[in-house]
């Protein structure tokens, strides 16, 4: 018997027996996804974005950007799960379904941060948030990391100064 068929016998026994419920599986059938994130654990590294296969999740810079911001488009998920994978803060849900209301309109702000910028040329450094998580990991070393406040042009010259 192919894996498929064992893989079917293997479902229907389980709807049979209420292990699982027909909607339950009807949900595990449906080829799109949700994805919710835990905005108090993204650091802003951009991985879900790079990794998602069909750019459901994408970034986008906010108003002149002054901020960093990662969307969604509920249509464009096909709750295959990379996005879940490659996230280093364990901060993404996904749930099978769709919405269908929501087809066509405008990608739903997943997380959304500020741009710090250089405290001596003004230029973006990075979201808040990556540049907090470096600080997090750099001080939990008992390491003083200088300087990250600046851009990199401005840290050279700090250090050589
Ligand atoms: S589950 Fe897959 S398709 Fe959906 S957002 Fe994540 S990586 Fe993209
Ligand atoms: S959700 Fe995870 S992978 Fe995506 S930007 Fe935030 S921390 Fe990075």
């Amino acid at each position: 018997m192919s894996e498929v068929r064992e893989f079917r016998k293997a479902k229907s026994k389980a709807v049979l027996e209420g292990e699982i419920s027909r909607r339950e599986l009807l949900k595990m059938a449906v080829p799109f996804g949700q994805v919710e994130l835990d905005s108090s654990k993204c650091t802003s590294c951009g991985l879900c974005a790079f990794d998602c296969p069909t750019e459901a999740i994408f970034i986008s810079a906010g108003e002149e950007a002054e901020t960093f911001r990662l969307l969604f488009k509920n249509y464009a998920c096909t709750a295959c799960g990379k996005c879940i994978e490659v996230c280093p803060e364990q901060c993404l849900r996904l749930e099978r379904g769709l919405e269908v209301d929501k087809i066509g309109s405008p990608a739903k702000v997943l997380f959304e941060d500020e741009i710090a910028r250089c405290s001596e040329c003004g230029s973006p450094i990075g979201p808040w948030s990556m540049i907090n998580n470096i600080k997090r990991k750099v001080l939990a070393n008992g390491q003083v990391l200088p300087h990250l406040e600046l851009c990199p042009g401005c840290k050279i010259k700090a250090l050589l100064s």
